[in-house]
């Protein structure tokens, strides 16, 4: 949490009570969340807010992005990390990224989103 803060005041932004309130909720919250969800959680910040706050943390690449189904769900992107997730239950795991796209000469900045899905060894019995 603080090493994510120094991150955010790195990146030349303020620590605000709803940036402090968003960071704090991502670091306790163990999946990806959505907006609807995470507003519900810190209901003192209006939802313009959580979504500004979460532009900002996307742009400074301190939050991952992950769209599924058709939601939009964040988590903290301190470890580089994909999710695998059961078609039928919904139970997610986290698996670490072992990505390295450095052989991309003419990119820099480079994004990507990888989400697996399966079926967990509880739906399968
Ligand atoms: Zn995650
Ligand atoms: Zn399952
Ligand atoms: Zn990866």
């Amino acid at each position: 949490m603080e090493k994510l803060k120094k991150q955010l005041v790195k990146a030349g932004y303020k620590m605000t009570a709803p940036r402090i309130a968003v960071l704090e909720e991502l670091s306790v919250s163990r999946h990806p969340i959505s907006v609807r969800n995470l507003h519900k959680k810190i209901k003192a910040v209006n939802r313009a807010s959580v979504y500004r706050t979460l532009n900002l943390l996307e742009e400074s690449h301190l939050v991952n992005v992950e769209v599924i189904g058709k939601e939009k769900l964040y988590c903290l992107a301190n470890v580089p990390h994909h999710h695998i997730i059961c078609k039928q239950c919904g139970y997610m795991e986290e698996i670490k990224c072992n990505h390295n796209f450095g052989y991309f000469k003419n990119f820099s900045n480079i994004h990507h989103q990888l989400t697996l899905t399966g079926v967990c060894n509880k739906c399968a019995k």
